[in-house]
């Protein structure tokens, strides 16, 4: 066991999602950074482990970024193994790429652990597969947040002709709508919206994308959620019979 700092995604909630590789870095951790959306559940794997929250929701009071930087630093200096426990995956949305390149030039030894990411979990808890042959040929992780608000291209999204699975969006609905509708996507586009993914509070709500922003407005929609924007949302409602036979159609 040596001092470095592992960076670890915990996955998006449900405690058998992590991977055996977490697991192990958590049996090895002396100092556990966690952030709030990490299901706290998962720290059995750490009984021994000193835990400290550092959790920073968008809107919320918050850990500065600096000070877990610091944080970090200080406990792998003197010597100790440290896991940073991130949501999801520590490189999507989360900030793992600027950590790990951070505590590298400090000199810091650095692993990345991979958890599963919420969108991807989202999408098949509720029986959604992201790409289908014949309905969509890949798969696009956009956020709707941005630090310094500079924009995407929602053209080329919406022409994309991906699924698209946008986090952080539930207070842009109407924006993410808009664009999306201006950049050419039809009106009646399968959305699901999946709020506490793999977990057992999960919720789901179908819609389109005309009508999710009132749809979601209806069903209280909360963060953390994640929307599947694209035909393959579809799949199981009425109109969705089509893609599942579509997609057959190609299976010889
Ligand atoms: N690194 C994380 C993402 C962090 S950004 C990952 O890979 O999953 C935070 C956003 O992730 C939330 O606003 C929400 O859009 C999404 N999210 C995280 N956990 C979620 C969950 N259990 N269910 C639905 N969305 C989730």
């Amino acid at each position: 066991m040596s001092a470095k700092v592992w960076l670890v995604g915990a996955g998006p909630g449900d405690p058998e999602l992590l991977t055996l590789k977490a697991v192990r870095a958590l049996h090895e951790a002396q100092v556990v950074l966690i952030d709030d959306l990490v299901n706290f559940a998962i720290l059995e794997h750490c009984p021994t482990a000193r835990v400290i929250a550092v959790g920073k929701r968008g809107g919320c009071r918050s850990t500065p970024q600096a000070f877990i930087h610091r944080l970090m630093l200080r406990y792998v200096r003197q010597g100790k193994c440290v896991v940073r426990l991130k949501g999801g995956d520590p490189c999507i949305f989360g900030r793992g790429g600027e950590e790990a390149e951070w505590l590298r030039a400090k000199g810091v030894e650095v692993e990345l652990v991979n958890g599963i990411t919420a969108g991807l979990a989202g999408a098949t808890q509720c029986g959604i597969s992201l790409t289908l042959r014949g309905v969509s040929r890949g798969v696009t992780l956009v956020t709707a947040h941005t630090q310094d608000d500079s924009s995407l291209n929602w053209q080329a999204l919406a022409q994309s002709g991906t699924t698209l699975v946008v986090y952080m969006g539930v207070a842009k609905l109407s924006e993410i709508r808009d664009n999306l509708l201006a950049g050419g996507l039809a009106a009646n586009t399968p959305v699901a919206m999946i709020e506490n993914a793999s977990l057992p509070h999960q919720r789901e709500c179908r819609s389109t994308l005309a009508d999710m922003q009132l749809d979601a407005v209806a069903f209280e929609l909360k963060s953390p959620a994640i929307l599947v924007i694209g035909e393959v949302a579809g799949g199981y409602n009425s109109a969705g019979a089509d893609v599942l036979a579509n997609s057959l159609k190609h299976c010889g």
